[in-house]
């Protein structure tokens, strides 16, 4: 507990940490949003396309887990990013403007801004 309230301080974005807050929550029936461990080894890919704005993504058709990016977008990610489903990422949208080009991104999931590729603050 108290390695989790540390490491939060440091780093309020950082995935693993938002994972200990999802598996708090419950659905309307009292079960857990976020459940088995495994939940958190799904392989998120990237595929780069120029269409795609920076900082956005946009789901693959067909493939489950596959999502199209810019490839600035995909340089900005955070290594240890994660995605799930449907419910309950809302709530940890955590949206910000970087102070170089004054751009808004969902700070979650970056490391650079995805427009400028300046470092981002902890
Ligand atoms: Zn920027």
């Amino acid at each position: 507990m108290m390695k989790i309230m540390s490491i939060s301080k440091k780093d309020p974005h950082n995935p693993n940490v938002i994972y200990q807050q999802l598996k708090t929550l419950t659905n309307a029936a009292g079960l857990p949003l976020v459940g088995a461990a495994n939940d958190f080894e799904i392989k998120v890919q990237f595929v780069a396309k120029n269409s795609i704005t920076p900082g956005k993504f946009k789901a693959h058709p067909s493939l489950p887990n596959t999502w199209f990016a810019h490839p600035q977008t995909i340089r900005a990610l955070r290594p240890d990013i994660f995605v799930l489903g449907e419910d309950g990422l809302e709530d940890f949208e955590s949206l910000c403007q970087c102070n170089i080009c004054h751009q808004t991104f969902d700070r979650q999931f970056f490391i650079l801004c995805p427009h400028c590729l300046r470092d981002l603050p902890l």
